[in-house]
């Protein structure tokens, strides 16, 4: 059997401990290029440009392509 902790951890010690652990929501953009929200740093899923640029082609029709 492995070790074990000689006494409880209390709750708000434990939170202590974790209050620099929090992650942030994943930041949100809009696009330069057609002004649809975005995830920052990411092409843009709508029109598929980045830098000003397009970088991928998009299948409009979810279903055809
Ligand atoms: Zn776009």
């Amino acid at each position: 059997m492995g070790a074990l902790p000689k006494q409880k951890y209390a709750k708000a010690r434990r939170g202590k401990r974790r209050q620099h652990l929090e992650t942030s929501p994943p930041s949100l953009d809009y696009c330069p290029q057609c002004h649809s929200p975005k995830l920052a740093y990411h092409v843009c899923p709508t029109c598929g440009s980045y830098a000003g640029r397009e970088v991928i082609e998009i299948k409009s029709p979810k279903k055809a392509g």
